[in-house]
């Protein structure tokens, strides 16, 4: 049995890992300052012996003895990292310090959640790991791309100075249960503007386009990556390479939930990325050759149903 840290786990993403590292047999101890994460998404793992919640914010240091860190505690939708874009960076740079700071003094294996924003607006298509991107470092975005940024080069200097085992995962844009209604992603956004038949907002003229991960693909290939060769760092691009454009996205959400919503147009975001697609070869090489297994449409049904009890509990 491991001990095992999840920054961020009372996030979408953080609570799908806390669930599955619980069902394999470890402890987890789930740390989260609530800012974009729900105690809702973990409360039923609340009563399990092996499980362990504790408010914290990632900014501050935190002594604790385990043997795995995954570090995922960052707001992650574009509306709420830029919320307070000061505090977006302190959380990916001090949380990395942090985090790195306790894996060192305890000799914990560390992942890093970094995100395909490292690639920024990118002028090479499809990404793969040995692209560096194309950020601006004064945008809207780059409380988020640049922290992230350097969350990557701090936990390189931390194995290559101090020797810390670490992994560097790049995720590419994720979906399914347990995204916050409000989270104002993408797919969340359109699900439940179409389950209230409310109009669907299409930022610009809908052809950029984004390719989407369902979540238990990201978990398997995070888990993966945690327990990968030693000496593997990554970073490593952990994402769904099948592209769709967001007035397709648009179209399949509207036909899947039947909904009479309308698409209107709302003027694109500041540097808002135009394409993105993951290049796999290496997560497929690494990871016993780990790739996405769930479809654009299957991970819909399975997202449309958690929203549609979600709004209908709330009713
Ligand atoms: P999320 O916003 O649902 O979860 C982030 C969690 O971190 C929340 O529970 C939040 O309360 C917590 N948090 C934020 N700031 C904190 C702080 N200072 N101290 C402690 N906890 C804090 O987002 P998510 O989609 O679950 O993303 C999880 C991680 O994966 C993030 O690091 C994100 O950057 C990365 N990521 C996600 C995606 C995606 O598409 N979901 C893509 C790329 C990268
Ligand atoms: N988007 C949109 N309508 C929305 C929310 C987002 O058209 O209500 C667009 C957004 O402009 C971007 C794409 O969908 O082009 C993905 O946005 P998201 O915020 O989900 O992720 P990111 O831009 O960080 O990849």
């Amino acid at each position: 049995m491991k001990r095992i840290l999840i920054t961020g786990g009372a996030g979408f993403v953080g609570s799908h890992l806390c669930e599955r590292l619980l069902k394999e047999g470890n402890e987890v101890i789930c740390m989260d300052n609530y800012f974009t994460g729900s105690k809702k998404n973990i409360e039923h793992l609340m009563d399990h012996h092996y499980f362990e919640l504790v408010r914290h914010d990632v900014t501050q240091p935190y002594m604790i003895e385990v043997d795995e860190i995954y570090n995922m505690a960052c707001p992650a939708s574009p509306v709420h990292y830029q919320y307070n874009p000061i505090k977006t960076i302190k959380t990916s740079v001090m949380g990395a310090i942090n985090m790195l700071g306790l894996a060192k003094r305890v000799k914990a294996k560390i992942l890093q959640a970094s995100t395909s924003e490292v690639y920024g607006d990118p002028a090479v298509h499809p990404q793969p790991e040995s692209y560096w991107g194309n950020v601006n470092p004064i945008g809207l975005r780059s409380c988020y791309d640049e922290g992230k940024r350097c969350a990557e080069t701090l936990f390189m200097d931390y194995h290559l100075q101090n020797e810390v085992a670490i992994k560097i995962i790049r995720i590419f844009n994720t979906y399914g249960p347990n995204m916050n209604p409000n989270d104002g992603r993408v797919v969340s956004n359109f699900i439940v503007q179409a389950l209230k038949g409310e109009d669907i907002t299409m930022f610009g003229d809908g052809s950029q386009t984004r390719s989407f991960q369902y979540v238990d693909d990201l978990v398997e290939g995070t888990i993966r990556m945690m327990n990968s060769r030693d000496g593997f760092t990554g970073p490593v691009n952990i994402g769904n390479p099948v592209e769709f454009t967001m007035m397709e996205l648009a179209s399949k959400v509207i036909e899947l939930t039947n909904s009479s919503s309308k698409i209107i147009n709302m003027p694109l975001p500041q540097d808002d990325p135009l394409q993105r697609k993951p290049v796999i070869d290496l997560a497929k090489k690494e990871l016993s050759g780990w790739e996405p297994k769930i479809h654009l449409e299957e991970g819909l049904i399975k997202t449309i149903s958690y929203f549609d009890n979600l709004l209908k509990a709330e009713q």
